[in-house]
C-alpha cells in the first residue's frame, strides 16, 4: 500500500511532537496507563486505599516492568532537592497504588520544572506516610491545631486564608 508522502509527513510531526511533549513532562519512555492532566476528563479513576482513609490521583500512572507508576507533576516548581512535602504526596501515590492494584509500586516519579526525582517506595517511606496520616487525623479531630511552618508564599496560596488566624498572607 502506497502512503501519500503527506501523510507520512504528518506521522513524523506528531510523532515528533508526541516525543517533545514527553521529553517537556519528563516522562520516561513507558506506557501512560492513565492521566489527570488532559484538558478534557481524566483517564483515570479516582484510587482508593480504603482502610486508610485515602483516595486520590496521581497525574500519570506509567507502567514500567510490570509495576505501576504513579507520577506527580509540578510544572512551575524549581528546586535542587524535592519538597519533603511533595514526595509525601507522591508517597501517597505509591499507597494507593498498593492498595488498589494489590502491587506496590517500587518508586514514584516527581517532576519539578526542569528535573525529574525518584522516590524509592521503601517500608521507611511508607511507615512515615502512615505516621503523618495518622498525625492529620488527629489534628482533624482537634479544636485548635497550631500553624505547621513559617513561609507566607504557602498561607498566600492557601484556600483557608481568609478565615484561618494564624495566616503570613
Ligand atoms: S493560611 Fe492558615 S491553614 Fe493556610 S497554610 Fe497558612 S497557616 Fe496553614
Amino acid at each position: 500500500m502506497n502512503v501519500p508522502p503527506i501523510l507520512l509527513a504528518l506521522g513524523v510531526v506528531l510523532l515528533a511532537l508526541a516525543l517533545w511533549l514527553r521529553w517537556r513532562i519528563g516522562l520516561p519512555w513507558a506506557r501512560v496507563v492513565a492521566e489527570d492532566v488532559s484538558q478534557g476528563r481524566p483517564t483515570q479513576r479516582a484510587l482508593y486505599a480504603r482502610r486508610y482513609g485515602l483516595t486520590g490521583r496521581p497525574d500519570y500512572l506509567i507502567e514500567r516492568h510490570g509495576s505501576l507508576i504513579p507520577v506527580e507533576v509540578k510544572p512551575s516548581r524549581q528546586a535542587r532537592t524535592p519538597y519533603h512535602s511533595d514526595l509525601m504526596q507522591l508517597a501517597a501515590y505509591c499507597l494507593l497504588v498498593e492498595e488498589s492494584s494489590g502491587r506496590a509500586p517500587p518508586y514514584g516519579l516527581l517532576r519539578y520544572a526542569d528535573k525529574t526525582f525518584r522516590l524509592r517506595y521503601t517500608a521507611a517511606v511508607r511507615a512515615e506516610l502512615l505516621a503523618i496520616v495518622d498525625e492529620m487525623r488527629d489534628q482533624l479531630e482537634a479544636e485548635d491545631v497550631e500553624r505547621s511552618h513559617t513561609e507566607p508564599a504557602r498561607c498566600a496560596g492557601c484556600g483557608l486564608r481568609t478565615i484561618c488566624e494564624d495566616s503570613l498572607a
